[in-house]
């Protein structure tokens, strides 16, 4: 390369001194300069010309032929251009793999911009979705996927669980929704046909509540006939005393059971009790710390902190359960003497339920296990506690009826920390400020 350069170089100072050493004998060295840089400029102006002609052919035929700098620049871009050639051909290859083993797979892949404009899908993905190329590109999913669950889920971008409902495109059909963000907050969108599971799942839930409703009438009655015979215990033999006052604990227990379950399958299934409306936490934990009080009271410190000005956006008797779930967690868990701290805080976040107490504390490996149905973590202890296992279980399920999530500190011997974090869309309080509150009412009619 440098070779050629330096050629040239002698080539033109050789032409340069042969028309000067010409000029100076006859007597023109003006004019022969003059023509020599003319012919120069033509020449440099032609073998652009042909560059330029050959690239916007975008170098289909074979490069012009030349010598010199020119060759060298005709040469190197051809080489380029077949070098170029020869790895869009491979990328071409690799996607048509990517393509062919992407649409092989039964489950949906789709990929939309950070703002959920479809860019590209596979094939499973537009059967499940209806989805047609290229009219559906460029659109936003929330366009084609039209339930209030999808847009809540994609516009608040609940990414941290997947979502199931129904498909737009075929009816009876459930879709699983998995959405994972990457490069800069484009979507990754994992669709799947969860339909068989779904229905297993809905048995399940059906064959637990009928089971729970079905079982609370002979209960009903075998709880008649005990309290009766608790009215004339005196009557009956110590024996016979003992064995109606175990039956008596244990038909407690399993009220409270039926109720749990009846209640975990109406949260299940998204039966609501009652609709969202706006209520004074203040007046709402000083009720329930009323009533856990009269649960159980062993000596424990109960002290609560709430803002009287601030209010919650949700189902009345759903946050009167999970609350008192966890104060009554907190009695229950708590050596008689313990200290209770409930507390109601509202940040530029939204607002922050938290139960805390002094009491045995948790192992840390059981922590993420606490909201499974029935997890207790010292079974041991279930008949002095007359716990269910379903009361965190309760707690998970309201607090994602109301987009929030629970957050759960515990040290094994020191006590724990139950806080239930709220958006800033379901709180009001007179620093904040309202606009959110807003959508998340639209959003939920
Ligand atoms: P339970 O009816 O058994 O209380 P929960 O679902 O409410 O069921 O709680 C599950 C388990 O979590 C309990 O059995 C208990 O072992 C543990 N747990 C819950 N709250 C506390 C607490 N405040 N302190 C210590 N352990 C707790």
């Amino acid at each position: 390369m440098k070779r050629i350069w330096q050629a040239a170089l002698i080539r033109l100072t050789f032409g340069f001194v042969f028309c000067l050493f010409l000029g100076m004998i006859f007597g023109y060295t003006f004019t022969l300069l003059f023509l020599y840089t003319l012919g120069l400029l033509v020449w440099q102006f032609y073998e652009l010309y042909r560059f330029h002609q050959w690239i916007r052919r975008s170098g289909r035929s074979l490069p012009p032929d030349s010598t010199g700098v020119w060759g060298d620049v005709f040469d190197t871009v051809s080489r380029l251009q077949k070098k170029q050639k020869k790895s869009k051909k491979r990328m071409q290859q690799a996607l048509a793999r990517i393509e062919e083993s992407t649409s092989a797979l039964s489950d949906g892949v789709i990929m939309a911009d950070n703002t959920g404009r479809l860019e590209w899908w596979n094939k499973s993905a537009g059967d499940l979705l209806g989805l047609v190329k290229p009219v559906d590109r460029s659109q936003p999913l929330t366009n084609i996927v039209r339930t209030p669950e999808f847009f809540r889920y994609f516009s608040q971008k609940r990414f941290g669980e997947s979502l199931v409902i129904q498909s737009p495109a075929k009816e009876g059909t459930y879709l699983e929704f998995q959405t994972t963000l990457y490069a800069k907050n484009d979507h990754l969108i994992f669709v799947r046909d969860v339909t068989r599971l779904h229905l297993l799942e809905q048995m399940r839930k059906d064959f637990v509540a009928n089971a729970s409703h079905e079982l609370k009438t002979p209960l009903t009655v075998i709880k008649g006939y005990l309290e009766t015979l608790d009215m004339f215990k005196d009557s009956l033999p110590e024996r016979m005393q003992k064995g109606v006052h175990n039956m008596s604990t244990q038909s407690n227990r399993m009220e409270l059971l039926i109720e749990d379950l009846l209640l975990l399958s109406r949260l299940e299934s998204n039966q609501r009790a009652d609709s969202d409306q706006w209520h004074n936490v203040s007046d709402l934990i000083q009720v329930i710390c009323d009533s856990a009080k009269v649960f159980k009271n062993s000596g424990h410190f109960l002290s609560w902190d709430a803002d009287e000005e601030s209010t919650i956006y949700g189902s009345y008797s759903e946050l009167y359960s999970a609350f008192s779930n966890l104060v009554v967690n907190a009695l229950k868990y708590s050596p008689d003497g313990g200290e209770i701290d409930i507390s109601w805080q509202v940040n530029h976040e939204g607002g922050v339920f938290c139960v805390q107490d002094n009491g045995l504390g948790i192992d840390p490996r059981f922590i993420p296990r606490l909201t499974e149905r029935f997890f207790r973590v010292d079974k041991g202890r279930g008949s002095d506690t007359a716990g269910t296992g379903l009361g965190l279980s309760i707690v998970k399920h309201v607090l994602h009826h109301h987009d929030s999530k629970l957050d759960i500190n515990s040290q094994l011997g020191f006590g724990s920390t139950f806080s239930c974090h709220f958006p800033r869309s379901r709180v009001k309080h007179p620093k904040l400020p309202t606009h959110e509150t807003q959508e998340i009412q639209r959003n939920a009619s």
